[in-house]
């Protein structure tokens, strides 16, 4: 589960479109400095040190800056060399360049030009006798399951995007729960401007949910029982307006559902203060916030499971 979720930092339109969003994706990311030094000015991933080096699941890679398709893993291999290593590219997606050195042949993304490693001839390690020697962090990943669009996906906002992502991360048929930002005025937010106050933008979880498994209402109703949705901008110690609680629906079936269970906490005399709201464009939080809890080994302080229905 943990590498599922790393891998799905971007998930692009096809995600979306199983959800029926019109939400796109910015055409360029925001790059964090590790990812920039590479991306943008060429510099080289220490070996064994990438997520994809010995990833082998199904599915394709696509650019971190762009998200451009790039590669198949039927194309990769093992090379042994501490990077990951394809012997072909999606046609017309990588351009070569003669490196600034005069000896190798630089890759770049062609949508973005973004940099990708090197290409090497020769060395005998497929029939194709191609390698294409790639930084882990140029690229991310849309597993197969995930391109046949058969995922759905839920988008919720209750306070400290750790504790919600731990929560529904652990219901069965949700395959990812990945934190962001949504409901703001400012394109890109980082974390600290978030933190502010001022951009208008909750913490948030988008989840990409098995429908045949679970379903958005089992979600719904799961949400508003982790998270204490009685509280005015705020969860517990976390104050502000990003901590708020919303749920934002990506079609009508889910606004209506959604409705449906604010009502009945409304029924059971809870003064609800989740707003909900027709989902915007939700920016994937930085790396080092995904699987926050998982990865710490720390429990969540400010989100618990209490039955309301
Ligand atoms: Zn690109």
């Amino acid at each position: 589960m943990k590498t599922l979720i790393l891998t799905i930092i971007i998930i692009t339109s096809a995600v979306m479109k199983s959800g029926s969003s019109d939400q796109q994706r910015p055409t360029f990311r925001q790059l964090t400095p590790d990812e920039a030094f590479v991306i943008l000015q060429k510099g080289t991933e220490r070996p064994w040190t990438g997520r994809y080096t010995n990833h082998k699941e199904a599915g394709t890679y696509l650019c971190k800056h762009c998200g451009s398709a790039l590669y198949k893993s039927a194309d990769k291999f093992d090379s042994n060399c501490g990077w990951p290593s394809f012997d072909d590219e999606i046609e017309n997606a990588v351009i070569r360049y003669p490196d600034a050195d005069g000896v190798r042949t630089e890759i770049v993304c062609a949508n973005c030009k973004g940099h990708l490693g090197h290409v090497f001839q020769g060395e005998g390690f497929t029939s194709k006798n191609i390698r294409h020697c790639v930084n882990s962090i140029s690229l991310d990943f849309v597993p197969a399951e995930l391109e046949k669009g058969v995922y759905h996906t839920a988008i919720f906002a209750g306070g400290c995007f750790w504790g919600v992502e731990y929560y529904l991360q652990q219901e069965p048929g949700v395959y990812a729960v990945i934190s962001g930002y949504i409901g703001g005025h400012v394109k890109n937010p980082s974390y600290k401007e978030v933190c502010t106050g001022t951009t208008g933008h909750a913490e948030a979880v988008r989840v990409i949910y098995d429908p045949e498994k679970t379903s958005y209402e089992k979600l719904v109703k799961m949400f508003l029982e982790i998270h204490d949705p009685t509280q005015v901008d705020r969860q517990g110690p976390d104050i502000g307006n990003q901590y708020r609680s919303e749920i934002f629906y990506l079609n009508q079936e889910q606004k209506v559902i959604a409705a449906k269970y604010l009502d009945i906490l409304r029924d059971k005399g809870y003064k609800v203060a989740t707003r909900l709201t027709q989902a915007s464009e939700f920016y994937d939080a930085e790396d080092y916030h995904q699987d926050y809890y998982f990865n710490t080994g720390k429990e969540p302080y400010c989100h618990g499971y209490t039955k309301r229905f």
